[in-house]
C-alpha cells in the first residue's frame, strides 16, 4: 500500500531545520507543503490580518522556504482565504490523509484551528499540531491560583524550569509519487492554489518603501541561519551593550527571524549554550527569549489583548486623540531627537532597537496622551517583526496597563534617555540629519508640561 500523503501547513514556522511537524511528515511518507495569506473564517476568528511590512517579510521568506523545499522535493503550495475553506480543498485534491501544522498560540487563531481540526476530523483526515514557536507551552506553567502569570519573574523561574527537548535535524529528501504531483498541477489549474506573486502580499504603500527596507534586511531561513551562526557576536557584552541603539551590533536583531519562525527559539538557546560568551551576557539573552515566551503566555490566556488595556480600569483612560500630533510622531518629527530618530529608523529599515521602542512609546502615550492602541497598530503595519503577542503586550507594558507594567507614573524622559544611551549623538544624527539645524522641527509639546498632564490623567483615573 502506497505511504500517505501528508498535508503540511506553514505558518510562523518558514524553515525546513529544527521543525517538528515536517520532521513527523516526513518519516511517515510524502509531504506537500501549503501556505495561505489568510482571511478570517465565517465565525470571524483567524490569526491577525499581516501589517504592510509583514507582508513584504512573508513574501520574501516564501520565496526562500519554497526553494528550501523544493531541494528536498517538497512542492510549496499558495492559496488564500481560511483555513477552514482552502485546507480541506487542498486535502481532497491532493488525495492526502494527513495534515500536519506547527501550532500558534493566539486565541481567535487557535479557535479557527480548532474549527478546521473539527472539520478534516469528521471527513476521517487525520490532523496533529506540533509544537515549536515557543520554548515551553503557554499552558505548562501556572501560578498557584493560576492559570496565567502577570509577573514575568515567576513565569521566567517555572517557564526555565521547563525541559526544551533535543534539536531536530534537517529531513531528508523526497521523490513525490507523479500522480500527487499531478494532482497539484490540477489543484493550481482550478486556482485553489496560487503562486506566490497572486497573493499580492507586495502591494505595500508606498511602494518605494519595500525598496528602502529591503536594503536592510535579507528575509528567508538561509540569511536566518547565518544570523544564527552570529549569534555569539551578538551576545557578547549584551548585558551592558544592549541598551545602545547607536551601536549597530548591540542586540542580534533575531527578531523577525524568530516572528516567522525562520529559526526556532530553541535554536536560539542552543546557539547560547554553544557560545563562548559570558554567563552573564549569555543569561541577560536568554532572559529576553524569556519576556517573548512571558508575551505568548498572555496572549494565550487573555483574548484580545491588542485591544483591550489588561488592567480594566484603563478603558477609562482620558486619552486625548490628536491625529495632527500622532502622524507627527509617526513621521519622526516630534521635534525630539531621539523620539524621532527611532520613529524613522522604523520607517526607512521596519526595525527599532529596544530602547528606542520604550521611549518613543512612553513619549506617545503619556507626553502626547495618544492611546496606545494607535502606536500599537502603527507598529503592527511597519515593523518587520510585528508580533501579535510581543506588540501588544509591550505597549501595554509601556502605558501601564498590561502585566508585570512599568507604574504609568514612571514617564521616560526622551532628552535624558538620547543623553544617556546615545551620548556621542550617531544615532540620531544618523537618523534625523537634519538634526540640531532650523530645518529641525520645533517640539510638538513641552516636556515638564506633558509630563504634568500625563500625572493629571493618571491621578483621575485612580479616584475613579
Ligand atoms: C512598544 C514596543 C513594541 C514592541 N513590539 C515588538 C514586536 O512587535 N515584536 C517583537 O518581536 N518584539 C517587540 N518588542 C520587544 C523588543 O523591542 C524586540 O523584541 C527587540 O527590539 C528585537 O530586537 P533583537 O532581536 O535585536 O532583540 P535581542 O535584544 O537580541 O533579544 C532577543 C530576542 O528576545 C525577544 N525579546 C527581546 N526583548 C523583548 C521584549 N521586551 N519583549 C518580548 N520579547 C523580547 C525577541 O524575540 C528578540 O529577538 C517591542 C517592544 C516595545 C517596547
Amino acid at each position: 500500500m502506497a505511504a500517505p500523503v501528508t498535508l503540511l501547513w506553514f505558518r510562523d514556522d518558514l524553515r525546513v531545520a529544527d521543525h517538528e511537524a515536517l520532521a513527523a511528515a516526513r518519516a511517515a511518507g510524502p509531504v506537500v507543503g501549503l501556505w495561505l495569506r489568510e482571511e478570517p473564517d465565517a465565525a470571524g476568528d483567524g490569526p491577525r490580518r499581516l501589517g504592510a511590512a509583514s507582508r513584504w517579510w512573508a513574501h520574501r521568506s516564501l520565496e526562500v522556504l519554497s526553494a528550501e523545499l523544493d531541494a528536498l522535493g517538497i512542492p510549496l503550495l499558495f492559496g488564500r482565504g481560511s483555513g477552514v475553506t482552502v485546507v480541506p480543498a487542498v486535502v481532497a485534491g491532493l488525495g492526502a490523509s494527513v495534515v500536519r501544522w506547527t501550532r500558534r498560540y493566539a486565541p481567535s487563531a487557535r479557535t479557527a484551528d480548532a474549527t478546521l481540526k473539527a472539520a478534516l476530523a469528521a471527513s476521517g483526515v487525520e490532523v496533529h499540531s506540533h509544537p515549536g514557536f515557543l520554548l515551553v507551552e503557554p499552558w505548562l506553567v501556572a501560578p498557584a491560583g493560576g492559570p496565567v502569570y502577570r509577573v514575568f519573574t515567576p513565569f521566567h523561574r517555572a517557564a526555565a524550569e521547563v525541559p526544551v527537548g533535543p534539536l531536530r535535524g534537517r529531513p531528508a529528501a523526497q521523490v513525490l509519487p507523479p500522480a500527487v504531483v499531478d494532482a497539484a498541477a490540477r489543484l493550481t489549474a482550478t486556482g485553489v492554489v496560487m503562486g506566490l506573486d497572486a497573493l499580492d502580499l507586495l502591494d505595500a504603500d508606498p511602494p518605494w518603501w519595500a525598496d528602502t527596507v529591503g536594503a536592510h534586511w535579507v528575509p528567508g531561513c538561509v540569511a536566518a541561519d547565518q544570523a544564527l551562526a552570529d549569534l555569539p557576536d551578538a551576545i557578547a557584552g549584551y548585558r551592558t551593550r544592549r541598551d545602545r541603539p547607536d551601536d549597530a551590533a548591540s542586540t542580534s536583531r533575531l527578531s523577525p527571524r524568530l516572528r516567522f519562525g525562520e529559526v526556532s527559539p530553541r535554536q536560539a538557546l542552543a546557539a547560547t549554550r554553544s557560545a563562548e560568551v559570558s554567563a552573564d551576557d549569555a543569561s541577560a539573552w536568554v532572559r529576553q527569549l524569556y519576556w517573548r515566551e512571558f508575551s505568548w503566555h498572555l496572549t494565550h490566556h487573555v483574548p484580545r489583548l491588542a485591544w483591550e488595556p489588561l488592567r480594566r480600569q484603563f478603558a477609562e483612560f482620558p486619552w486625548s486623540p490628536d491625529a495632527a500630533l500622532l502622524r507627527a510622531w509617526q513621521r519622526g518629527r516630534t521635534g525630539y531627537g531621539l523620539v524621532d530618530a527611532g520613529l524613522r529608523q522604523l520607517w526607512q529599515t521596519g526595525w527599532m532597537h529596544n530602547r528606542v521602542r520604550m521611549v518613543a512609546a512612553s513619549f506617545l502615550v503619556k507626553n502626547l496622551l495618544q492611546p496606545w492602541q494607535a502606536g500599537e497598530q502603527w507598529f503592527w503595519d511597519t515593523l518587520v517583526d510585528a508580533d501579535e503577542a510581543n506588540n501588544p503586550v509591550s505597549w501595554q507594558w509601556v502605558a501601564g496597563c498590561g502585566a508585570d507594567a512599568a507604574p504609568y507614573f514612571r514617564v521616560f524622559n526622551p532628552e535624558t534617555q538620547r543623553e544617556r544611551h546615545d551620548p556621542e549623538g550617531a544615532y540620531v544624527r544618523r537618523w534625523v540629519p537634519e538634526y540640531g539645524t532650523d530645518a529641525y522641527p520645533a517640539p510638538v509639546v513641552d516636556l515638564a508640561e506633558s509630563r504634568r498632564r500625563a500625572l493629571d490623567a493618571y491621578a483621575l483615573l485612580r479616584a475613579r
